[in-house]
């Protein structure tokens, strides 16, 4: 039996925390919980921390806290309840904790992932905005401590799945070419829209574009599935992640989300990881690599699937895939810039103030104005992000369109 693993879960409260929580039920003498976290789901974070019993839960206001408490001593429950930036700091690097997976919601998950980087904990990363706003200060930290790094979004998972194992565990050891790989092929559902055409894509609302036809996913990724920004964001994080030149990564479309991404080789090779849609595959690789346990998915039904296709993505109605290869060459803290007003044009579009295809046109905006500022320290690049909402917030006064 392996030792038992102290996990902290960064977002306990979403789709990747509550699927990881379904994990950590299966194997009681597998995995204890340190801390879970939340936001705004102050009833479900009081479940989950009667269910699992960790050492802490941590909120973002005082109110939350102490209602959390009040509730949490009522039920008998010896959970303590910390509130705060700082405090998902603490429990990321606390020395109890083996694991942290980072599952908190945009550039606001970025600072605990990094500090669970620098205090060399397991990064079980699905947070892929910190990659996007720090990508080169992150993987520093991660080599510097000597974290192991296990992606969990479901692509770059499927990558490591099929690298070779020296250079998925240590990417900064040599270059793909070195180990005999010629390129990363990330596959991309196309999202709700795929076949819709652009002269509609103005009346698009939040209810169509938060409804992925392949994954059930909080609503901000879902958006940016839906114009193709998180294929974006997952270039820029495949950048990262595998010491991957820009011009080694390709996307192609495969509505299935069947083959869930690919690698090939000098040879002529294409290895591929499959399986049933179902975050728990990457969720519990990471979490028990480098073994293998069950994590409840549904077996993969080939003849169901029937048939797997692919196609080129559409870049004209598509445009967000483009900008995030145009801020990667521009380098610098033109990703975090990207990221940040995509933040501020997605809660816009939730909040129906901006139309769909005003996403794109404020993303571009903001990265043409703000695109060589500097990224030589996490103060720059949180400047350069706090430059991006404003900018992106001035955009919106001017010439956002409600949907
Ligand atoms: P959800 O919106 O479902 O969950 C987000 C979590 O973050 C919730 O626990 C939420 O708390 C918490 N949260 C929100 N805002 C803040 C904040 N400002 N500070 C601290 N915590 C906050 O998102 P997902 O689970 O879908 O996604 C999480 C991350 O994983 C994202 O970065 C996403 O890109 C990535 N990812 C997700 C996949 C998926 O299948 N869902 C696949 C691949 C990557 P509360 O709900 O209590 O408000
Ligand atoms: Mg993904």
């Amino acid at each position: 039996m392996p030792p038992i693993q102290t996990l902290t879960v960064l977002g306990a409260t979403g789709s990747i925390g509550v699927n990881t929580l379904d994990v950590v039920a299966r194997y009681p003498e597998r995995y204890r919980v340190y801390a879970l976290t939340g936001a705004s789901q102050i009833d479900k974070l009081l479940a989950q921390a009667l269910q699992f019993r960790p050492r802490y839960v941590v909120v973002l206001d005082e109110a939350s806290a102490d209602r959390l408490a009040r509730e949490l001593k009522l039920a008998g429950s010896e959970t303590e309840v910390l509130c705060g930036a700082a405090a998902l700091e603490a429990v990321s690097t606390a020395p109890e904790v083996d694991a942290v997976m980072a599952a908190i919601v945009g550039a606001a998950g970025m600072r605990p992932t990094l500090a669970a980087a620098r205090a060399g904990k397991r990064v079980l990363l699905a947070n892929k905005e910190t990659l996007v706003l720090a990508g080169r200060l992150f993987m520093d930290a991660i080599n510097a401590s000597g974290a192991e790094l296990l992606p969990i979004d479901s692509e770059h998972n499927a990558i490591y799945q099929v690298l070779p194992r020296a250079h998925r565990e240590h990417p900064y050891g040599q270059t793909l070419a070195d180990v005999g790989v010629k390129r990363i092929i990330l596959t991309a559902s196309g999202g709700p829209f795929r076949t819709r055409a652009a002269e509609t894509f103005a009346a698009i609302t939040p209810e169509e574009a938060v409804k992925h036809p392949n994954w059930a996913m909080g609503r901000k990724i879902s958006v940016d599935s839906a114009s193709l920004m998180n294929k974006g964001l997952e270039v820029i994080e495949a950048r990262w992640l595998f010491n991957a030149p820009p011009s080694e990564i390709a996307v192609v479309v495969h509505p299935q989300s069947i083959v869930h991404s690919m690698v090939e080789y000098a040879d002529g090779s294409v290895l591929a990881q499959l399986g049933t849609p179902d975050m728990r595959t990457p969720i519990a690789y990471g979490m028990a690599y480098p073994e293998r346990v069950d994590a409840g998915v549904k077996s993969l039904d080939l003849f169901s699937v029937g048939r797997l296709d692919f196609e080129a993505p559409d870049l004209a109605r598509f445009p967000c895939l483009r900008l995030a290869f145009e801020a990667l060459e521009a380098g610098g803290a033109a990703t975090a810039v990207l990221n940040a007003a995509n933040e501020v044009a997605v809660a816009a579009f939730l909040d129906r103030r901006l139309s769909f295809p005003g996403i794109a046109a404020l993303n571009e905006s903001v990265l043409g104005a703000l695109a060589g500022l500097p990224a030589d320290s996490l103060e720059a690049l949180m400047q350069a992000d706090a430059a991006a909402r404003e900018s992106a917030t001035a955009w919106l006064a001017r010439e956002g369109v409600p949907c």
